[in-house]
């Protein structure tokens, strides 16, 4: 029986690092002008570094380790090898990334990829700032210069020119060329790069190459065990166990439509949001249906299905 409680919600462990906005990338770009080498412009200033203290994760990000992917992500970064995180969407790479940097107190740079994401955007470019030239890093420097671990999340959604960026320093290189101001810049031993990738919903044109994931070491995400995933849910979305654990079952029997027209199963994340509702008074089997019904297919079978599934569970 799910038992709803009203309690105000924990205050969950947030991460402290900053995303990139996206502002700033169409923001500087207005009046970029093309590649300056250092040399050939007396007025060539460095911006000052933008304080990499802002991207270090101050508290523990809560995390739950599922198998032995902690072990796993340390030794990685130990060996200077690059890491993809496999997995369907809402499973946990974000969160995990975030627990590890804090682990290995390394600060975080996060960029999340979209198909308009070019090189320059992830370099850095020249701005022209009254008299003055100015250089700004971009997320992929600022990290390679201060031994920050770079998050790529969704790196197939990147433009393909985007990905080859990277090759030099997914290798035994380790650097990264910065064409425009004609310099190499080498990684430090702390630096690691991080991208996450869904499988799940990817077309042939929108895959991985061979020739960029046979650059990485992999680890294998997926939704969490019953279990596991109770715990998270309740801690995550201030709810018992006990109801944790009817969401959780909800969400096993809706994963278990996959394959009959259902692309993607219901996230972690989708479970904590129902919690969530749930916690704030929300009757449960409509927070069930807010959070995990609608939001996952716009198919009237479907939906009528899942909605079966909740009212058998609850
Ligand atoms: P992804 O990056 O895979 O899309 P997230 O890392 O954002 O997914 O996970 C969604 C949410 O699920 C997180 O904010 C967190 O609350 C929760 N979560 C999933 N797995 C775990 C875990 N193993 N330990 C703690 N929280 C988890």
């Amino acid at each position: 029986m799910l038992g709803a409680r009203t309690s105000r919600l924990p205050s969950t462990a947030r991460a402290q690092h900053l995303w990139f906005e996206l502002y700033w990338l169409f923001a500087l770009s207005a009046d970029e002008p093309s590649a300056l080498p250092e040399k050939q412009n007396s007025k060539l200033i460095i911006m000052p570094e933008r304080a990499i203290e802002e991207y270090r994760i101050a508290d523990e990000p809560y995390y739950l380790p599922v198998d032995h992917e902690v072990d796993l992500f340390a030794a990685a970064h130990a060996a200077h090898l690059p890491v993809i995180l496999k997995g369907p969407t809402g499973c946990g790479k974000t969160r995990f990334v975030e627990h590890m940097a804090w682990r290995l107190e390394r600060p975080l740079i996060t960029v999340a990829c979209h198909e308009d994401l070019s090189a320059t955007d992830l370099v850095g470019r020249f701005l022209i700032e009254g008299e003055e030239t100015v250089w700004h890093d971009g997320p992929l420097t600022l990290a390679v210069r201060h031994g920050a671990i770079c998050y790529l999340d969704e790196i197939v959604e990147a433009r393909k020119d985007t990905v080859v960026i990277i090759h030099p320093l997914t290798d035994h290189r380790r650097r990264l060329p910065i064409e425009k101001r004609g310099t190499i810049l080498d990684a430090p031993a702390d630096f690691m790069l991080v991208v996450s990738y869904n499988p799940g919903y990817q077309s042939i044109l929108k895959d991985l190459k061979q020739s960029t994931r046979q650059r990485f070491v992999a680890i294998d995400f997926d939704y969490p065990p019953p279990d596991t995933e109770a715990v998270i849910v309740a801690r995550e979305g201030g709810i018992d166990e006990g109801t944790a654990r009817d969401l959780v079952l909800i969400g096993q029997k809706v994963r278990n439509l996959r394959g009959h027209g259902l692309e993607e199963g219901v996230s972690t994340r989708l479970l904590i949001y129902a919690a969530q509702l749930i916690a704030l008074g929300i009757p449960p089997t409509r927070a069930a249906e807010v959070a995990m019904c609608s939001p996952i297919t716009d198919d009237r079978d479907l939906q009528r299905s899942i909605r079966e599934i909740v009212t058998t569970v609850i």
